[in-house]
């Protein structure tokens, strides 16, 4: 046994949905005087807008609640490997709009400048330069409705995804059973 040490807390801040209070969203990332609009909650299908106080607490307000539709979203890492090639996400997400047809709407806007990639990529924080809240790491490329038999485990092979995803045969080749550019699939945060 060795001697006693003090241990590292790391604190990390989420605020419960205000509507249904199973949401959760992280806000640590967000400096005093920073905004937002709009977060869906993936549990109850509000949006929610808000301003971090000077105090640094988030201050928010929910819109209606509409019905939720599961999709599947391609993304695109915007700048290559050295080799030139991109890596490819998929994440699970939600047309929060309750219509089939405005599946994808909203999306480019959504993912090149809106969302913070941390919200999907479940990690703590992503630094670009000096920017540790860039926006538009990775680039909307498609939107398609997820398969009612979408199980993440088990869909991780090529051909199924670019019969979903016709454009991930263009960009990605396969090398001994291996992807490359890597491919990322990972629930929405
Ligand atoms: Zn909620």
């Amino acid at each position: 046994m060795t001697e006693t040490i003090p241990v590292t807390l790391t604190v990390k801040k989420f605020f419960d949905c205000p509507a249904c209070g199973q949401g959760e969203f992280r806000y640590d990332h967000l400096e005093p005087g920073r905004s937002w609009g709009s977060w869906a909650c993936d549990e109850c299908g509000v949006w929610i807008d808000g301003t971090i106080s000077a105090a640094g607490l988030p201050q928010v307000k929910y819109s209606e609640k509409l019905p939720n539709i599961p999709t599947l979203v391609l993304l695109r890492l915007r700048k290559p490997l050295k080799d030139g090639a991109f890596v490819h996400a998929v994440i699970e997400a939600k047309c929060h709009d309750g219509k089939e047809d405005l599946i994808g709407s909203g999306d480019e806007f959504l993912y090149n400048e809106h969302t913070c990639p941390t919200n999907w990529l479940g990690i703590a924080i992503i630094i670009d330069g000096e920017d540790t809240d860039p926006h538009g790491v990775f680039e909307w490329v498609a939107t398609v409705k997820r398969p009612d038999d979408w199980d993440m485990d088990n869909e991780r092979d090529f051909d199924g995804l670019c019969e979903l995803f016709p454009a991930l045969r263009e960009a990605c080749t396969v090398i001994d059973g291996e992807l490359t550019p890597p491919l990322i699939v990972a629930p929405v945060g």
